[in-house]
């Protein structure tokens, strides 16, 4: 096993729906550590950036106009194997398809629809590293010492 870190977001649809509560107890009840957290409201750039990867499909713009719609929660989330432990919380992208095959999962339980689907998780260690340093300085993280 290995201790990894990961990004979470918690998008403005779930954020707006009062479920940042929920959403976090998931992780910690999973037995994921938050090591840093804050709320910001994207800018339509920041949007864009972050979601560069996606330019071109034709999601993407609809995609960056809901992610700036509200505040999200952006956390760093740190535990054995956190990143696939992440992914596996979160359920598949299509809550149709996370209510099918992962009825516990975030997704399942907190989004309704592919486009305003409730979380962010990064996708492997390049993409967590490079998204945690979207986000947080290094001292903004804070190591669990208990
Ligand atoms: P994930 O968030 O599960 O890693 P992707 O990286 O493939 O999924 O896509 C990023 C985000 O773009 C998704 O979470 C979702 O909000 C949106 N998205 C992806 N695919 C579609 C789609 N086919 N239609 C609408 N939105 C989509
Ligand atoms: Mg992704």
């Amino acid at each position: 096993m290995t201790v990894e870190r990961t990004l979470s977001i918690i998008k403005p649809d779930a954020v707006g729906n009062n479920h940042i509560g929920d959403i976090v107890s998931a992780f910690e009840k999973a037995g994921l550590k938050i090591v840093a957290c804050k709320m910001l409201h994207l800018s339509k750039q920041q949007a864009e950036e972050f979601y560069a990867v996606h330019k071109g499909r034709p999601f993407f713009t609809p995609l960056v106009d809901f992610m700036i719609t509200g505040p999200v929660m952006v956390m760093v989330l740190e535990g054995n194997n956190a990143i696939a432990e992440n992914r596996r919380i979160m359920g598949e992208t299509n809550p149709v398809q996370a209510k099918e095959k992962s009825p516990h999962s975030i997704r399942a339980k907190f989004a309704n629809t592919i486009d305003e689907n409730a979380v962010h998780g990064s996708d492997s260690p390049e993409t967590a590293q490079t998204e945690i340093a979207f986000f947080f300085k290094n001292g903004e993280i804070c190591p669990r010492t208990r």
